[in-house]
């Protein structure tokens, strides 16, 4: 079965990859592969309160378009002493941009800048994956979610993943999910746990794959 991944981003495109390569069959393709390059409407498509209804939008918006199965996520960090922010707005969290920084410095920047003075006890987070997969079929698509406990840091570390990675200590293995590898973080993350789940429906005798 070709399902379209509906992501733009590299690197949960490859972390996608990596946790659903193992289903018998299932080839991925991105969008642009499938044919459809970004366009300015697709901007607006993740306005939404809560990350299940960003990740079934963004499903639609997909399949609607290529007529595929779809596989989708939205994601995001929670953080206990920010009342969940930034939450669905993860990926637009820094209000600016400084000269020659990146999106992901300038949000973990401003991560930071909020975070000034609140003690270790009271840093606690989790990062959320709600993944879809949107078939087309009559009924409600597969919703799975997945979650990962942390405590957000104070200075980055590490080299590895993306987004607020370097900022995320998991506590159990007793470093930043930059610090992991690829493989190591798949298996404690939010989204490992999402599509480790989506996966098994497709491998399985679950409604995922009857399509
Ligand atoms: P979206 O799911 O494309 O809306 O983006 C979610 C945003 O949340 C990303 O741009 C990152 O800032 C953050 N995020 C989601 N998952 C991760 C992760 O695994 N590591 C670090 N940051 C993440």
């Amino acid at each position: 079965m070709r399902v379209l991944v509906a992501t733009r981003s590299a690197h949960k495109l490859g972390e996608i990859r990596r946790i659903l390569g193992g289903v018998p069959g299932l080839q991925l393709l991105t969008p642009d592969e499938a044919g459809l390059p970004p366009v300015p409407e697709e901007e607006g498509i993740e306005i939404h309160e809560t990350f299940e209804e960003n990740a079934l939008t963004k499903a639609r918006w997909f399949r609607e378009r290529s007529g595929m199965t779809v596989p989708a996520d939205d994601s995001g960090l929670v953080v206990d002493a920010l009342g969940g922010e930034p939450g669905v707005r993860s990926r637009r969290f820094a209000p600016h941009r400084l000269p020659g920084e990146g999106v992901d410095e300038a949000n973990n920047r401003h991560l930071l800048e909020r975070l000034q003075g609140v003690p270790q006890a009271e840093r606690t987070a989790r990062f959320v994956c709600v993944a879809v997969l949107d078939t087309g079929a009559e009924g409600e698509p597969l919703v799975v979610r997945g979650e990962a406990e942390g405590r957000m840091l104070e200075a980055p570390v590490g080299q590895g993943g993306f987004g607020y990675d370097p900022l995320f200590l998991d506590p159990e293995a007793g470093v930043a999910f930059a610090e992991l590898s690829g493989e190591e973080k798949d298996a404690r993350s939010h989204r490992g746990k999402a599509f480790r789940e989506m996966a098994r429906r497709l491998s399985g005798s679950g409604n995922g794959g009857e399509t």
